[in-house]
């Protein structure tokens, strides 16, 4: 394969979505899997609608992912610099050679006699197209005004390395906007002017510029440049498949995700997802996989549905995948404040019996509360369970007393409260569902817990006993 140069081109117009974040993986991966370079340009000529902090934050959320660049804004490179509004000059100096070969002109109409053009095709129900009303002699373009490409419709046939084959009659073709009156490029003007300086071999981006395809195949005409490998990837769907997802689906800034504890290898396998695979029932993917074995040509057309289920699938799996030093590490500032007061030995074991069940960071101090402080004693957790709210107080407390006792000449490792908590089913006569149910309420004030005999082992003697004693006092 041919080293690929591919670029992701955000405009700084807010935070990065996982859309944004697809996009870039995907020309990351072509990059990487081609010993090729990976670039970032920031085109930022949209003055109206840039957000402050948005070109740090899209960084860092590169960087989070470690979607690492070759050549970029921050970073430099050959080919800089990387941000849009520096390089006006070059944009001039192209529009120039187009003026110079009378394929653009300037643009002598008020937005008002745009508006009549438009009403007036409308009235006879046709599309409609600047250029079928070309100014006859066009002023000298003194950059006031906007500079408009003279375009020459023809029928187009082009290859998507995602979409196939693909066609555009004349009527696709019209004379766009190169340059506003504000002095700065249109993205239509500026992208294919930096892809062919920046040498970029592969275009990948999103389906909103498909459209616009013929008209750029008629711009690189006009400029005599080649072009670069197309790829269009398809829009990501919300859960039910059918519209675009939105914020409240998951379309929200990607370093949220991380600000939940997702871990960046399940984000990286759930984004690439999203709209891809490999063609096998392969589900999880290491980075180092997916540089291997990712293709363009394995990208879906059809929208990409957004699972936010699945990634928590995900992200379980990659945690359970993690051996407990690297987990805990990776914990870091997601446990509860009470668990300061614990040593890290604790904090560890703790991890351990959770590891099996946690979905994200952000869950432990839900699943872990009762590790780290008694909670009150709560009468609904009998009442609300089915085995346990047949029974009298009495009998409850009756139970509780004589599993207190089996567990008082326990050594509290696992193995032998294991061994008391089944002999305690035999001497009680009781199922499981019950008796441990309700030495578990007693003990954690907790619906769930990992493991009894587990949970007891990390509690210790001490918490137990207290917990059993005021459980004891309440029944
Ligand atoms: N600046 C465009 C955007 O943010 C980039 C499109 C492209 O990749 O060419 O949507």
């Amino acid at each position: 394969m041919k080293p690929a140069r591919t670029r992701f081109a955000p405009s700084p117009t807010g935070y990065l979505h996982v859309g944004g974040i697809r996009t870039a993986l995907f020309a990351w991966l072509v990059a990487r899997q081609s010993g090729g370079q990976f670039v970032l340009r920031l085109e930022d000529t949209d003055r109206a609608r840039e957000v402050q902090g948005a070109e740090a934050h899209i960084i860092e959320s590169l960087r989070t992912l470690g979607l690492d660049y070759d050549e970029g804004p921050d970073i430099g490179g050959v080919y800089g610099p990387y941000r849009q509004t520096e390089r006006l000059a070059k944009y001039q100096e192209w529009a120039q050679v187009l003026i110079d070969a009378g394929r653009a002109y300037a643009d002598p109409y008020t937005p008002e006699e745009v508006q009549k053009f438009r009403e007036e095709a409308q009235a006879i129900q046709k599309p409609f197209l600047y250029r079928n009303h070309r100014p006859e002699n066009p002023p000298k373009w003194d950059g006031k005004t906007p500079l408009r490409f003279k375009s020459e419709p023809k029928d187009y046939r082009w290859h998507d390395a995602v979409m196939g084959d693909l066609h555009a009659g004349a009527e696709a073709i019209d004379d766009f906007v190169l340059i506003k009156s504000d002095g700065f490029p249109t993205y239509n003007f500026a992208h294919l002017i930096d892809d062919h300086e920046m040498q970029i071999s592969h275009i990948i981006r999103g389906q909103e510029f498909i459209a616009s395809q013929p008209n750029y195949l008629n711009l690189y005409e006009a400029l005599e440049f080649e072009h670069p490998a197309f790829a269009t990837v398809p829009h990501i769907l919300g859960p039910d498949g059918k519209k675009k997802l939105s914020k409240r689906d998951g379309a929200k800034d990607v370093l949220d995700y991380f600000r939940d504890g997702f871990l960046t290898e399940a984000m990286l396998n759930f984004i690439a997802s999203l709209g891809w695979n490999d063609g096998t029932e392969q589900e999880i993917f290491t980075r180092d996989e997916l540089i291997q074995k990712f293709s363009l040509e394995r990208v879906q057309r059809s929208g990409a549905r957004f699972d936010e289920n699945r990634l928590l699938w995900m992200n379980g799996h990659w945690i359970r995948s993690l051996n407990l030093d690297e987990l805990y590490a990776r914990s870091k500032g997601f446990w509860p404040k009470d668990a300061e007061k614990y040593d890290e030995d604790y904090r560890r074991a703790v991890l351990g019996l959770i590891q099996e069940r946690l979905k994200y960071f952000k869950e432990i101090p839900e699943l872990t509360d009762f590790f780290f402080k008694d909670l009150p004693v709560n009468m609904e957790l009998i009442d609300d369970n089915k085995q346990l709210k047949k029974f009298e107080r009495s009998e409850l407390k009756s139970l509780l007393k004589q599993a207190q006792a089996s567990l008082a000449q326990s050594d509290f490792t696992v193995p032998d409260l294991t061994d008391r908590l089944n002999a305690l089913l035999e001497t009680t006569g009781q199922k499981p569902g019950i008796l441990f149910s309700l030495v578990r309420v007693a003990t954690t004030q907790a619906p769930f817990s990992p493991s009894l005999a587990e949970t007891l082992n990390v509690l210790g003697r001490e918490t137990a006993f207290r917990r059993i004693e005021q459980a004891l006092n309440a029944l």
